[in-house]
């Protein structure tokens, strides 16, 4: 008997039909004779709904409060998934995420779960009952609800795949995998068989949408195998693990990022420490700095620019301007630009890869402004709005 974890976002469960159709999913792999505890998310839009109503009564109200309310989502979910597999003739039980055994840090709003107490989820399998988890959150030392960040649940069903070492652990999503590029903007796109960790990590941090980004980290760290799905289209999904029979495929996806900005700091004394001083104020305040550029000195000055998200732009500007603006340095942001990228483990022992995605761009007539690589990563800073014609030019050079 395997132990099969499995996770619905909201688009899986929006409505009732949906619903209906989740708990036929999971029946069907219990009818296989597997153990199954299933984490699920708000329905739709019911995490934005929820703070928008909370907006109207206080913005500024206390995260504790937040994670008081957003927790309610998940509460309405796992309670409706438990009824439509109670009307299939199953036997279910739903948990709210600290019946489960979810302890985490005291950090609301983004809490950290530091441990999955697996007692009643064992004792509620043990009696071969399906188990519905509430993703996306769990308790604090104060017994206070936490939850775990936007886009949680993916988290919390790795989280109980690693603490009850589950055979396997299903994302279902809207896709029906990991695609060599958005395949709603680019032609040709190839589902990935299988991919790394680390590329996964690439995509979900270069802003494919598909995983959470802190749920492939956990994945890696506990070597839980995750399987990309669609609970629309029932067909294979995409395999996230650790290389073993990888497809030989140089580089897995194009990807962008248009939620960043560039600051610039043009001007500032060519002395050394300049960059430390810069980057260690902005590292205490938690931002966050992808690609960096720093010209060549002249009379003693010298331009540094870098890119990070754009939510994180006001307030990097703000403190450089409170480093540099005595000493004359300018301090600019810019959010008309995109990071495109090209993700691939295959690439660290093959040269011409750079060249490839330079030319196509060349031949699209789209100018670059910085680039940085990584072992598994090429990365280009482009105008925003040429975003989605860079993508196509570089995916159509590499996939045809
Ligand atoms: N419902 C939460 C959100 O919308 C958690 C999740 O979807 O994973 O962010
Ligand atoms: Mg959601």
């Amino acid at each position: 008997m395997a132990l099969i974890v499995q996770k619905f976002g909201g688009s899986s469960v929006a409505n009732a039909e949906r619903v209906m159709n989740v708990a036929r999913i999971i029946t069907d792999t219990y009818k296989e004779g597997n153990n199954v505890v299933v984490v699920v998310s708000a329905q739709g839009d019911t995490t934005d709904d929820l703070i928008e109503k909370a907006n109207e009564i206080n913005p500024k109200a206390s995260k504790r409060e937040m994670d008081m309310l957003l927790t309610a989502g998940e509460q309405i979910s796992i309670s409706l998934l438990a009824m439509a597999i109670e009307s299939l003739g199953y036997p279910v039980i739903s948990l709210l995420g600290w019946q489960a055994g979810f302890e985490t840090n005291s950090a609301y709003g983004s809490a950290r779960i530091s441990t999955v107490k697996t007692e009643r989820l064992q004792k509620e399998l043990d009696q071969r009952k399906i188990v519905i988890v509430a993703g996306f959150q769990g308790l604090n030392k104060y017994e206070d609800l936490t939850t775990l960040g936007r886009g949680g649940s993916d988290t919390s069903a790795v989280a109980i795949a690693a603490a009850l070492h589950a055979d396997r652990c299903q994302i279902f999503t809207d896709v029906t995998g990991v695609f060599t590029a958005d395949p709603r903007k680019v032609e040709n796109t190839q589902k990935l068989n299988d991919i790394t960790y680390d590329e996964m990590l690439e995509f979900a941090t270069l802003g494919a949408q598909v995983l959470n980004n802190r749920s492939v980290e956990m994945a890696k760290k506990y070597n839980v195998e995750l399987e990309v799905l669609s609970s629309m289209v029932r067909e294979p999904g995409t395999i996230v693990r650790e290389v073993a029979k990888m497809e030989k495929m140089l580089i897995r996806g194009v990807t962008k990022d248009t939620d960043i900005a560039r600051i610039s700091v043009v001007g500032i004394k060519d002395i050394p420490g300049n960059a430390f001083k810069m980057f260690s104020k902005l590292a205490a305040k938690g931002i966050n700095i992808d690609v960096i550029l720093q010209s060549v000195g002249r009379d003693g000055t010298k331009d540094i620019s870098f890119t990070c998200a754009s939510s994180h732009a006001d307030e990097a500007v703000e403190i450089l301007n409170d480093i540099y603006s005595m000493e004359g340095g300018v301090v600019t942001s810019d959010t008309t630009v995109a990071k495109v990228s090209i993700v691939g483990a295959g690439m660290q022992s093959h040269s011409g890869t750079a060249s490839k995605m330079f030319g196509a761009l060349y031949e699209a007539g789209i100018n670059i402004s910085m680039i940085s690589t990584s072992e598994i990563t090429i990365s280009v800073l482009i105008d925003k709005e040429l975003a989605d014609k860079a993508v196509s030019a570089v995916h159509k050079a590499f996939f045809g």
